[in-house]
């Protein structure tokens, strides 16, 4: 992850939070750093693991709570990868994702502009917010 995409994300947050009256306690920051600092898509006990180590103390329910909160005002993700498991992303651009089955990683990738994507017979004339695509490989 480069520096600058890290900082931009964390001024986002924090303009955020201020405009949403949210209070920016130091273990707040430290759970949005922790998933706007990496692309690897963490799930909630992987973030809560990273927090662990300059909040000892910190609960994996006050990690999950901030995280949900996150999600709410639009500063990250939560893609459901199946059996009760999520992950978090703080890349809020338009993306796809493609998930390595033999590693089990998942990576972004955006899809050249020009392609459309076809809207299937049942959607027709429904209104699309969000098209996400899943690639397994
Ligand atoms: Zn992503």
């Amino acid at each position: 992850m480069k520096a600058i995409i890290i900082q931009e994300r964390i001024e986002e947050f924090q303009s955020t939070c201020r405009e949403q009256g949210l209070r920016l306690t130091p273990q707040k920051q430290e759970i949005y750093r922790v998933v706007a600092s990496t692309d690897s898509h963490p799930t909630a006990q992987e973030i809560f693991e990273e927090v662990k180590n300059a909040f000892p103390k910190v609960s994996f329910a006050t990690v999950y709570d901030n995280l949900r909160k996150f999600k709410e005002l639009g500063l990250v993700q939560e893609m459901n990868c199946g059996e009760g498991c999520s992950r978090f992303d703080a890349n809020m651009s338009g993306h796809h994702h493609v998930i390595d089955r033999s590693t089990g990683k998942i990576m972004d990738v955006i899809l050249p502009a020009n392609q459309s994507i076809p809207l299937p017979k049942e959607l027709e004339g429904s209104a699309i917010k969000e098209i996400k695509i899943t690639y397994i490989v």
